[in-house]
């Protein structure tokens, strides 16, 4: 599993049944990026995506790219400078260590699946996966914005850290921090964040806007696959500790995670006899960086030895869906025994 490197102070976690503190974060220098929340902007599903779980799942991986696929990528709207441009060019590429996904920079944006604007004001954000060919989405439209990123010769890693998210977005991947499982680790104080967003976000954000983008979770039927909630993923926001009852610092993750590659490698895997340039990305380190083991480890890995991508992703999905199960169950057992503990026992006088 990933280290908590990039996590700050970690405090005990709080006594159940205590309310927190709804304080307002601290009026404190943070980097700019703290002031930089990424809406998601996905095409709203489909009715007939949520009949039921497994269904679901499946029409939420559907949003992936095919594996091996070419992406062609353009420059629309406002389409940048060549140096802007690079800095996409050259950052993308890391993506592809993991993906087995090629990125291909067209010349006529018309023509380019993703499409990627430099609005200023317009902060940075990017449809999901497939969402891209959507025909809600006009082809003189962008599909991405990338307005925190300058024109300069330099990539400062907050750029590549934008770059490297909003690209997640483009593969596929949602919010870490909506994670079905978040409330493992997080549990968010929602008038402290509500607060904070509405006071740091230029344009400042509605009440709906951050419990769209940052309080509500995804349903597991919304997901295609998920662990526990990685803090260090690229899709993480950055929180201030008054964000949470645990009180957890986050800071902005500007490179992927353990997670993150594995991740890309299990939906996006490379087939035998073509390999990642980089050869310590295969299905084994993938398959021991999530922890996955048993009979699911076989199936998955069964089903990459036959290239049945659908396959491998369907595996990696109900693994994700039986350990929230025995996630759920634990913590549910557990909040039996402290209520149990709590009640006062009965009176050792028997009456009769
Ligand atoms: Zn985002």
């Amino acid at each position: 599993m990933s280290g908590d490197n990039n996590v700050g102070e970690s405090v005990a976690a709080p006594e159940s049944g205590i309310q927190a503190p709804a304080a307002a974060v601290e009026e404190k220098e943070f980097p700019a990026s703290y002031y930089r929340f990424c809406p998601d902007r996905s095409p709203a599903p489909t009715s007939e995506t949520r009949i039921d779980g497994m269904k679901a799942i499946l029409t939420r991986a559907s949003q992936m790219w095919e594996n091996g696929k070419t992406l062609t990528v353009g420059f629309i709207d406002v389409p940048g400078t060549a140096r802007q441009q690079q800095k996409v060019k050259d950052t993308v590429k890391e993506w592809e260590k993991y993906a087995n996904l090629k990125f291909q920079f067209v010349t006529n944006p018309a023509l380019a699946i993703i499409r990627v604007s430099f609005r200023k004001n317009d902060g940075s954000w990017s449809v999901i996966g497939k969402g891209a060919l959507s025909a809600r989405i006009r082809k003189t439209e962008p599909t991405m914005n990338l307005g925190w990123v300058e024109d300069t010769d330099f990539t400062d890693p907050e750029e590549s850290g934008t770059i490297l998210h909003e690209f997640g977005h483009a593969i596929g991947y949602l919010h870490e921090h909506q994670s079905p499982r978040r409330g493992e680790k997080l549990k968010l104080i929602d008038k402290v964040v509500i607060d904070w967003t509405r006071r740091t976000q230029n344009p400042p954000w509605s009440e709906e806007q951050t419990r769209q983008n940052i309080l509500d979770i995804y349903n597991v039927s919304e997901v295609s696959n998920f662990s526990a909630c990685d803090l260090t993923s690229i899709m993480m926001y950055f929180m201030p500790a008054e964000f949470n009852v645990q009180h957890i610092e986050i800071k902005p993750n500007n490179v992927l995670s353990p997670l993150d590659k594995a991740f890309a490698f299990l939906n996006y895997p490379f087939p035998t006899g073509a390999a990642s340039v980089d050869p310590s990305v295969n299905l084994v380190n993938a398959l021991n960086t999530v922890g996955i083991t048993g009979a699911v480890r076989a199936s998955i890995t069964t089903e990459w030895a036959e290239g049945d991508w659908q396959g491998v992703r369907a595996e990696f999905t109900r693994w994700s869906v039986n350990q929230k199960a025995l996630n759920d169950k634990t913590a549910a057992v557990a909040e039996r025994e402290e209520l149990a503990a709590s009640v006062p026992t009965a009176s050792p006088i028997a009456i009769n």
